[in-house]
């Protein structure tokens, strides 16, 4: 029994090797061909049901009278594009005949945008094959493309839908396995589809979304993974979970490029700088976690434990306590989420995950219903889990043994009526010693006082290690028993670089350690100090050092590198991926915890720039032939009053009051900022407010720089988008890869554009700042002070190495030297001359 499959476009046959998504090309999704279309439209390749069309319009899944499904998927990456370019004929729950028009899509946009146009063609059920193949070639839509044979017992392919039911199998890419990142995401992904998703290896199954039972089938790299998905979208979970799997790779490969971590293995010898060190008298030897040197004394924290009573009183009663404990933990965590660096946010996301764990909550359940105690089942499920993990030959599972641990602590004191203490007293320059230590007690203790971290155990993976990297503490792991018998109190020399702790150093070795601590200390301190201060060139011109953020841990990141304010909140990152807009209330939030973040420094906030090379999920665009020259910046915002109020109500409700000063991007003419202001003015009348915000336009294209006249009298200040003002001068997009080189802002054009804008501002007596990427060029700094500008906002990093240049700059030689720059004649040419130049601009006139 066969099915003959037609193609459902005209184009260009191909193998599924050619298409450049592993997802297709290794067939996980199942076996087909694939078309480089020529047409902009897909037509059914059989008879049957339409199953599913997301409303992206980008694929279609059609299910045969025989039960074989086949998946047409438009190009690649095509559902980032929203939908955008794409029209559905049909929808879920149609019946077709071959030949039927199921998608239009405009093969132009999809051109512009998407990875690639190649459109797989897939069978997606399993127990069937492809005979008869269309070979590479020409092909119009109608003709044949493949047949499916069957076995001719069934009617339906063997495991295909039973129920609805889906499967694939996989051999794991993953070099790490499926450890806590990636377990994560697939339970993240499951979380998302009207599926019930299962995963299995290794004769053990687990629940796709439970995060504590995908880590217990202890899945390592080129193991078998079997996904089974029930329900109305098991062929989309099926996908999804494939699709989280890769993001998992795509993470992966992004870690490997950042320096190698220690071996999570603690051997008894220190592996630090890849050599074996010998212990010398006195000393211990563990693994570097973290590098550094300290000097400091024993100092131990008592772990309490925490006593549970067996025994329930009453199924209800427990179900109930179990739940408002689990939220009151959540709700303890979220407030603190925000507070630290990325690191502890992702640490805090893996312990929420943990705490909606269903295996997790599932056995606790169990063992209510049984008649214990929610104190005594929620432990018993944790350590249950715990177990499985310690039983898996994985040191990187078992290290989240640590995560678990902390959420037990976490819930069982939330059943108790307590919480557990933020904070752990310390004594001056503490050297913390334990067997093992939990993240949330090292985020209680006070940083400052904490000089290192040694451990008798560990991994230096674990959260606990990344946590104690991103407060730059040095930390020695795997140290063994021998920590047990240093007295508390005692001076010890942590040497994580070597990978060696002193528990009795000598009198010269002690000095020695100090003074090397002293030095490094002195070094980080001067760098942090000159970054603190006011910054000013050699020769006295104030310049402004702001900071360009798009989260909460960005201005945190701004504040601690020496940044006077914020000069580009880019809002449209705030909530990008979102399929409603954020209410007033939401974004007021959002640009609070960003404004408290900076601690009264000034906030520029820069209204939605949406539009062109930045699309937002809530706010879909009509298909453009050329998005760049398009409905972008303050073009959008004006076409959309309602979201314009909302923002804008939220900006002005942000306090302190005058802490805030608004951007508007993409600005062409004057007309644009008057609507602005004038809603502004009625908003701010409607909040009774006295103070008048201030308000600033964007000079991203060539009309704004060369009417900054006209525009610098409707404004309070004006700041340059050097990344737009570039690509819109040189016609060169600012994405494109093979002229990435070619669109330099040094280009005398744009440098001429941005004279024209500071001498217009400093004219009208009006800061005139960049934010654009030029400004953390070291290059094109004396260019831009030369020009005039008294503002630079570059991303919180390049602080402290840009406050050091300006500081050595004199404003009067980059002056000069920004003048011979405008007459040359390449981007090539500028940055000759200044390179040249540089050793000479520090120097008096
Ligand atoms: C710019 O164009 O230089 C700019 C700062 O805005 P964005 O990069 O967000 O477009
Ligand atoms: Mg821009």
């Amino acid at each position: 029994m066969s099915l003959k499959i037609i193609s459902p476009l005209d184009g260009w046959c191909a193998a599924l090797d050619e298409v450049p998504d592993e997802v297709f090309s290794q067939r996980m999704l199942g076996d087909g061909l694939a078309i480089d279309p020529t047409g902009g439209v897909v037509v059914a390749p059989c008879d049957g049901e339409i199953i599913t069309l997301p409303a992206s319009g980008h694929a279609v899944s059609i299910r045969s009278a025989q039960g074989v499904d086949v998946l047409i998927h438009v190009g690649m990456d095509t559902v980032q594009l929203s939908g955008r370019g794409f029209a559905a004929l049909v929808k879920p729950g149609d019946r077709v005949e071959a030949g039927a028009e199921l998608i239009r899509f405009d093969l132009d946009i999809l051109a512009r945008s998407a990875k690639s146009l190649m459109t797989p063609v897939v069978v997606t059920s399993d127990g069937v094959t492809l005979q008869n193949r269309r070979g590479v070639g020409l092909v119009k839509a109608g003709e044949a493309l493949f047949e499916i044979a069957m076995p001719a017992s069934e009617a339906r392919p063997a495991a295909a839908v039973a129920g609805n039911e889906r499967q694939r199998v996989l051999s794991v890419p993953l070099r790490q396995g499926l450890h806590a990142r990636p377990a994560a995401l697939l339970a993240r992904s499951a979380k998302t589809f009207k599926a019930e998703i299962s995963l299995a290896a290794h004769g053990r199954t687990a629940d796709a979304r439970s995060v504590v039972a995908i880590m217990a089938l202890g899945v390592r790299q080129g193991d078998e993974l079997r996904i089974v998905a029930r329900g109305e979208h098991a062929a989309d979970a099926i996908g999804g979970m494939i699709a989280a799997i890769q993001e998992a790779e795509r993470l992966e490969a992004t870690h490997a490029s950042a320096p190698p971590r220690p071996s999570p293995t603690p051997p008894r010898q220190s592996q630090a700088g890849g050599r074996e060190i010998q212990a010398e008298d006195g000393e211990l030897v563990g693994v570097c976690a973290v590098p550094g040197l300290a000097v400091g004394r024993a100092t131990r924290i008592e772990r309490r434990e925490i006593a549970v009573i067996e025994l329930g009183a009453g199924e209800g009663h427990e179900l109930k306590e179990l739940e408002r404990a689990r939220a009151n933990v959540r709700l303890r965590l979220e407030r603190v989420r925000d507070a630290g660096g990325a690191a502890r946010r992702e640490i805090i996301a893996a312990h929420v995950e943990f705490l909606d764990d269903p295996t997790l909550n599932a056995v606790a359940q169990e063992l209510i219903t049984a008649g214990k105690s929610a104190a005594f089942s929620w432990r018993e499920a944790t350590r249950r889990s715990i177990a499985a993990l310690d039983a898996l030959d994985d040191p990187r599972l078992r290290e989240r043994a640590d995560d678990l641990l902390d959420v037990e602590a976490h819930v069982l004191l939330a059943l108790a009526g307590e919480a557990r203490p933020m904070h752990f007293p310390l004594p001056e320059n503490a050297v913390l010693l334990a067997e093992d230590l939990l993240p949330s007690e090292l985020t209680a203790l006070d940083h400052r006082r904490l000089a290192a971290i040694a451990l008798s155990g560990g991994g230096a993976t674990s959260h606990v290690a990344i946590l104690a990297a991103s407060m730059e503490i040095p930390m020695l792991i795997g140290v063994g028993p021998a920590l047990r018998a240093i007295p508390d109190g005692q001076l010890i020399v942590v040497d994580a670089d070597r990978g060696a702790l002193q528990a009795t150093p000598d009198t010269p070795t002690l000095t020695r350690a100090k003074i090397a601590v002293e030095e490094r200390l002195s070094q980080r301190a001067a760098l942090r100090l000159a970054a603190a201060k006011q910054c000013r060139s050699l020769d006295g011109t104030r310049v402004e050092v702001f900071a360009n953020a798009g989260s909460v841990s960005d201005a945190n990141a701004a504040v601690a590198n020496g940044a006077e304010g914020c000069g580009l909140l880019r809002t449209e990152f705030l909530f990008l991926d979102r399929e409603v807009p954020p209410s007033e209330d939401e974004q007021l939030e959002a640009y609070q915890s960003i404004a408290t973040a900076l601690g009264g420094r000034p906030l520029i906030l820069r209204m939605m720039d949406v539009g062109g090379d930045k699309p937002l999920r809530y706010l879909p665009l009509p298909p453009e032939a050329n998005p760049a020259l398009g409905l972008r910046g303050v073009r959008t915002v004006l076409l959309h009053p309602d979201l314009m109020r909302a923002q804008l109500r939220a900006a002005l409700r942000v306090r302190p009051a005058g802490a805030v000063r608004l951007l508007i991007p993409m600005v062409t003419d004057a007309s644009e900022i008057r609507a602005v202001r004038s809603v502004v003015d009625d908003l701010s009348a409607e909040l009774r407010l006295t103070d008048r915000i201030a308000i600033g336009a964007m000079i991203e294209t060539p009309a704004a720089a060369l009417t900054a006249p006209a525009l610098t009298a409707e404004v309070d200040f004006l700041s340059i988008g050097s990344n737009d003002l570039t690509q819109y001068t040189l016609a060169m997009d600012r994405g494109h890869p093979e002229l990435a080189r070619r669109t330099d802002a040094l280009h005398p054009a744009v440098l001429k554009l941005i004279a024209a804008a500071a001498a217009a501002a400093n004219s009208a007596g009006k800061l005139v700042a960049v934010c654009g990427g030029v400004a953390g060029d070291g290059t094109a700094v004396p260019l831009l002070l030369g020009l005039g500008i008294g503002e630079l906002s570059v991303v919180p990093a390049l602080i402290p190495a840009l406050k050091h240049q300006i500081g050595g700059l004199r404003v009067e030689r980059c002056r000069e030297l920004a003048q011979r720059c405008l007459s040359l004649a390449s981007a090539a040419e500028v940055r000759e001359l200044v390179e040249r130049s540089l050793s000479g601009l520090g120097e008096m006139s």
